[in-house]
C-alpha cells in the first residue's frame, strides 16, 4: 500500500489472533487454501474467519480488465478454466468450517458468457457439499449480459453482489473503460427482478474525490435499482501508479452516511474504515433470516 498522505491514527492495524481465527488459519496453511482475505492482507482477518466468513476468488489470478484502483494483473487468460474449482472451492469451505463464504472473480471478457456458467458450478458446488453455508457471489459484470446474470442468480446464493465502486463521476477514470455505471445499476436491478428472494448488494471506496452530493445521488440510483445492501469503505491507495487517494475520511463521516443510507431505506448499510465489501456480510442474513 502506497501512502502519500499521512495516515490518520483511527487507521491503524487490528491485532490479529483469538483460538477460532489460529484454527482456520492452521487448516488454511496445512491445505494450502488460497483466501483473499490473505492475499489482500486484510485487516479484518481474524474478525471474519473467527465468525466463519471468508471470501475466496474463482477463476484465476489475471484479470482482463485494468481498474486504476485494483492490484490485481491484468492480461488474457485465453479461455483457461480450472474443472477442478467447483468441487476444491466446496471443500475449501467444508474445512475452513464457514458459515457465510464470499465467492468472487476476476472480469473473464475471454469466455464467451464472462464465466456465468463456471461461477453457478461453485455456487451449486458449495452448496451441495455445505448446505447450511450462505453464499454470496461478488460478481464481475458480465458486460452487461443479463442472462449471465440470470445463470449466476439461479445457481442457489443468498447474495449477489455487484460493485459499483464509486460515484457516477468518477467511474471513469477509476473503472476500466469496459465497466459502466449504468451498467453495473442494470445488472443489480436486473439480479432483483430475476429473483425478488435474492438480496442484492454493492459496495464503493471513499476517498477518491466524491463530494457528498454525488453519494447521495449514487445511493438514490441505488434504490432506484432495489439494492438491498450497500458497503462503504476508505480507498487505499495500492502502488504510486494506481489512481490517486484524495482523503481519508474521519470515522464519523462513515457513520453518517450508514445513517443517510439507512434513512433512505436500504436493508442494512455497513460502512467504516476498514470496511471491505465481505464485512461482517453474515450479519445481515442473520437479521433477515435468510439462508
Ligand atoms: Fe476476508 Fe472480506 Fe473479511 Fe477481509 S472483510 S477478512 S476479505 S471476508
Ligand atoms: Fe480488479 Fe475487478 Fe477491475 Fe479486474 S475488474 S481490474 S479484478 S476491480
Amino acid at each position: 500500500e502506497y501512502t502519500p498522505l499521512k495516515k490518520p491514527s483511527w487507521l491503524r492495524v487490528k491485532a490479529q489472533g483469538g483460538p477460532r481465527y489460529e484454527a482456520v488459519k492452521r487448516i488454511v496453511h496445512e491445505h494450502r487454501l488460497a483466501t483473499v482475505c490473505e492475499e489482500a492482507k486484510c485487516p479484518n482477518m481474524s474478525e471474519c474467519w473467527s465468525r466463519g466468513t471468508a471470501t475466496i476468488m474463482l477463476m484465476g489470478e489475471v484479470c482482463t480488465r485494468a481498474c486504476r484502483f485494483c492490484s490485481v494483473n491484468t492480461g488474457n487468460p485465453k479461455g483457461w478454466l480450472d474443472s477442478e474449482e467447483p468441487e476444491n472451492t466446496a471443500k475449501s469451505v467444508e474445512l475452513m468450517g464457514l458459515k457465510y463464504v464470499v465467492l468472487t472473480s476476476v472480469n473473464r471478457d475471454d469466455l464467451p458468457d464472462g464465466g456465468a456458467a463456471h461461477y453457478a458450478a461453485c455456487v451449486q458446488a458449495v452448496r451441495e457439499r455445505n448446505p447450511d453455508t450462505a453464499v454470496e457471489a461478488l460478481t464481475p459484470d458480465f458486460l452487461g449480459d443479463l442472462k449471465a446474470v440470470e445463470v449466476v442468480v439461479d445457481s442457489g446464493l443468498q447474495v449477489f453482489a455487484q460493485n459499483v465502486e464509486t460515484v457516477k463521476r468518477l467511474t471513469h477514470p477509476v473503472r476500466d473503460p469496459r465497466a459502466g455505471y449504468e451498467q453495473t445499476l442494470e445488472v443489480l436491478a436486473h439480479a432483483k427482478r430475476h429473483r425478488p428472494d435474492v438480496l442484492t448488494k454493492t459496495s464503493l471506496m471513499l476517498g477518491l474525490g466524491e463530494t457528498r452530493q454525488e453519494v447521495q445521488e449514487c445511493l438514490q440510483d441505488l434504490r432506484a435499482a432495489n439494492v438491498d445492501i450497500v458497503t462503504f469503505g476508505q480507498y487505499l491507495q495500492p502502488t504510486r501508479n494506481h489512481y490517486p487517494i484524495d482523503r481519508y475520511l474521519t470515522p464519523e463521516e462513515f457513520e453518517a452516511y450508514r445513517e443517510l443510507g439507512l434513512s433512505m431505506g436500504f436493508l442494512e448499510v455497513v460502512s467504516g474504515v476498514m470496511v471491505r465489501s465481505s464485512y461482517r456480510a453474515e450479519q445481515v442474513l442473520e437479521g433477515n433470516n435468510v439462508g
